[in-house]
């Protein structure tokens, strides 16, 4: 059989299994067992799948029907057009999350704003977008899992950004060694009882708590400290937190500036609070 075959063969299976996207992820599955990129897959499309891979695919098809992201598969995820390293020990970056890479670039380029710090970075996906679009910035990117520092320090190396970012083992701001001109936050903000058994991400990075804001309540707690003058907070929220989160803010930090952006679906995403 050819690898177009054995393409729409994969992509059909997926799509029986009702998974999102199936085409794509056929396509990502094959190029992983052939170790091809998009190009090389399609101009080979008619030359025979080498009979010694076929288990392979078939291994890796069953650990995505099992339910495991193609991402943690292929131990790769695509964020603000970078490629970055994952493995279960960090959260797949998702693509609402570059509404929040948006909002600090356009903040830190019409402001002088250069300490930024990334709290509970995970892979680094936010940390290191951001240095590769700011030029003159020091910034700081935390995390409280040793698995996801090491994640986080192999894709400052693959992105050339080692002497830019300083990572740093810590509970959300405790361990950051100076005050910030922005920091920003996507942390666990699921409600524990939204948080499917079947999940494969590490359960830390996702759980919130009971309104899965336990985590942001306690940064919302120690950012006072912890900003300088005419700063910024961006914290990246989930479906219906949005005043929650707004009355948190103003209980702590009266009066503060609050902007609310919406994710491509219409979502309140990412709420950007700013102090002068
Ligand atoms: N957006 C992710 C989800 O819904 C959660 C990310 C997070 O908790 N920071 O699965």
């Amino acid at each position: 059989m050819t690898l177009k075959e054995y393409l729409k063969n994969t992509r059909e299976v997926l799509k029986a299994k009702s998974i999102d996207a199936a085409s794509l992820e056929g396509e990502i599955l094959v190029r992983q067992v052939m170790n091809f990129n998009r190009v090389q897959l399609y101009q080979s499309l008619e030359r025979q799948f080498p009979p010694d891979k076929q288990e392979l695919l078939q291994t890796i098809l069953e650990r995505r029907l099992q339910g495991e992201p193609a991402a943690y598969i292929t131990g790769e995820k695509e964020f603000y057009g970078l490629v970055f390293y994952v493995n279960k020990h960090v959260l797949i970056p998702r693509p609402e999350t570059e509404h929040l890479v948006d909002k600090v670039i356009s903040l830190a380029d019409s402001n002088h704003l250069p300490v930024i710090a990334d709290i509970g970075t995970g892979s680094g996906a936010i940390a290191i977008s951001l240095a590769l679009h700011l030029t003159n910035d020091r910034i700081f990117a935390s995390d409280i899992s040793t698995g996801a520092l090491k994640v986080a320090g192999l894709n400052c190396h693959r992105h050339g950004v080692t002497e830019r970012i300083k990572l740093l083992y810590g509970d959300l701001l405790e361990t950051l060694p100076e005050k910030a001109d922005i920091i920003v936050a996507n942390l666990p903000y699921v409600r524990t009882a939204d948080i499917s058994p079947d999940n494969f991400e590490p359960l830390p990075a996702l759980d919130g708590g009971e309104d899965g804001l336990d985590l942001i309540r306690r940064l919302c707690y120690q950012v006072k400290e912890k900003l300088n003058p005419n700063s910024y907070l961006l914290i990246e929220i989930g479906l219906g937190q949005k005043d929650e989160v707004i009355t948190i803010l103003n209980s702590f930090f009266p009066p503060v500036h609050i902007e609310v952006i919406l994710d491509l679906r219409g979502i309140d995403r990412v709420i950007c609070a700013s102090f002068t």
